[in-house]
């Protein structure tokens, strides 16, 4: 199936039910209206001239548009191409230019960026390939045509997949990483790739149409994109969309008035929304499911998730944008000791494996690098062949760079990023352990560990802690919970109690920026 044959199929079979309702626009469509918005907007490109396999950005915090133009963009066979809203001027230059835009729809201002003056400053001369550009907003800018140009009259049998030569395996997204190591690449998606990863993650909630999802994850990710908008539509949940970017106070605002029964983040995000001083206001009775993923759960935040959100079928899952992401989530009927201490099983239709530094499969037990493979595996690194076949191998596996152990039953445990690993005197120390050690602190709301450069030792531990609201907590409190209770050379050399993280939009937290200030600063 593609993705548009996939949203004809919801609104001929759930018509009447919801679809999406984005607060912050105050709009609500059922699958029927989604449908048909996305036959509009799919006509007006075609009518635009934008063909098969043409490249077209979009660049706006989450909003209807989003799910819209990622429908009608693959209805067509065009390209999607998601460009965080977090960009600046020259990364998007290199983004669009790199995978060769000819559309750009953007958002006229997020934050306290103005996008369109942005682009005005690039002008034309830097962006060669860009022709058509389009304005999310209500007023219309010299250059921009507005989205209404977009909505044309929609005439299905124009949009009929065989004429218009679309296949399951061509290519419909480029996703760019989240760059939590470092520059972000663009992962090239199939039809395939991405509506599978989106089904067998809705299957693994039970979703049905009586279901809806809180979105808060942003929708340039594979987070949003894929495990919301594509969960939902093969599922017929609706997704909700609290706000244009997470807000803890949005999300539990539209959990108690929509009446969310699952609810997607990243691990801050859990940890603001129960940190939250309106927290106890709100009724949260109605959620039941969810995904927690892209960065490490903590084992206390999951339980805590359970209990105070009462999301008793909550699921943690294990992916990366090179595989759609999925490749590994617990089962609602796990055991309770696997669903919050690993990230589960394989997905089905892939296959894993753990190995060691020379490329041999591991024994069950043993640490070393998590590959896969299967359907989910991107196609490759846009225009970057050296990398892709850096990542994927001859036989097709997917080489994570992230370290993993499985255990008899298959499930996995994911224990640190290759990367992060700290080398201190030869001893090689997982910045995940430390980690999970210093949230037992009661007063100790999220932290992060990773190297810096030392002479003496070549890397030296250094932890960076967030406080938990009104709590009281100095930087020696915190040695001193570590001291003789962690092996010594674990025990951070420098800790800093910090009010936040470097983060990318996805809400990881950088620690090569982090690295890098911490080095500055100690000179
Ligand atoms: P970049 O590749 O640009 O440095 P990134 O790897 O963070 O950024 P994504 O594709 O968004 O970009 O994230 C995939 C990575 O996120 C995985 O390789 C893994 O390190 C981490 N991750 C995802 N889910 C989990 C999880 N449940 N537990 C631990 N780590 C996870
Ligand atoms: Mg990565």
């Amino acid at each position: 199936t593609s993705l548009g044959e996939a949203l004809r199929r919801a609104g001929t079979q759930w018509p009447d039910a919801m679809a999406l309702v984005s607060r912050h626009q105050s709009l609500r469509w059922t699958w029927a209206e989604l449908d048909r918005e996305v036959d509009r907007v799919a006509c007006g490109l075609l009518d635009h001239g934008v063909a098969k396999g043409d490249r077209v950005g979009i660049w706006a915090p989450n909003c209807a548009e989003w799910a819209v133009i990622q429908f009608a963009t693959a209805r067509i066979g065009a390209i999607l191409v998601n460009i965080n809203p977090a960009y600046r001027l020259s990364e998007v230059e290199y983004a669009l230019n790199k995978v060769g835009c000819s559309v750009l729809v953007t958002a006229s201002r997020f934050k306290s960026s103005d996008y369109i003056a942005m682009l005005r400053d690039l002008g034309p001369e830097r962006l060669p390939h860009l022709r058509l550009s389009v304005s999310l907003g209500e007023e219309v800018y010299g250059g921009f045509l507005p989205w209404s140009a977009l909505r044309a009259e929609p005439d299905s049998p124009r949009l009929d997949e065989k004429a218009l030569g679309i296949d399951r395996n061509d290519p419909i997204n480029i996703q760019f990483t989240s760059g939590t190591t470092g520059f972000p690449k663009g992962a090239t998606l199939t039809h395939r790739n991405i509506l599978n990863n989106g089904y067998f993650a809705a299957r693994t909630l039970g979703l049905s149409p009586a279901d809806r999802i809180c979105i808060p994850v942003p929708l340039y990710h594979c987070f949003g994109m894929v495990l919301g908008n594509l969960a939902a539509v093969t599922s017929g949940a609706a997704m909700v969309y609290p706000g244009e970017a997470f807000d803890p106070g949005l999300v539990l605002d539209a959990v108690a008035a929509e009446g969310c029964s699952a609810l997607y983040g990243v691990p801050t995000m859990f940890i603001s929304i129960l940190n939250n001083p309106d927290f106890e206001h709100h009724d949260v009775s109605t959620l039941r499911t969810g995904i927690m993923a892209g960065a490490t759960c903590p084992v206390a935040l999951m339980r805590q998730v359970i209990e105070r959100l009462n999301m008793r079928e909550v699921t943690i899952g294990y992916g990366m944008t090179e595989t759609s992401p999925l490749t590994t989530q617990t089962a609602t009927d796990d055991p309770l000791e696997e669903r919050v201490s690993t990230v589960g099983r394989v997905h089905p239709h892939a296959e894993a494996k753990v190995i060691g530094p020379d490329g041999a499969t591991l024994p069950v037990g043993e640490q070393g690098e998590y590959c896969s493979r299967g359907y989910a595996v991107m196609l490759g690194y846009w225009d970057d062949p050296e990398r892709t076949a850096e990542a994927i191998d001859s036989e097709g596996w997917m080489h994570s760079g992230d370290l993993a152990v499985m255990d008899e039953h298959g499930y996995v445990r994911i224990t640190g990023r290759i990367k992060d690993m700290i080398i201190r005197g030869g001893e090689n120390i997982y910045p995940r352990e430390i980690e999970e050690f210093l949230l037992t602190h009661p007063s100790i709301a999220d932290a992060q560990v990773f190297g810096v450069a030392s002479e003496k030792y070549g890397e030296e531990v250094c932890a960076w802690v967030i406080r938990k609201p009104d709590a009281m907590l100095s930087e020696q409190d915190v040695l001193d919970h570590c001291r003789g209770r962690i092996a010594h050379f674990k025990v951070p050399r420098y800790v800093r109690i910090v009010e936040r993280f470097e983060m990318t939009v996805t809400g990881k937290a950088q620690k090569f920026a982090m690295r890098r200030i911490m080095e500055t600063e100690l000179g």
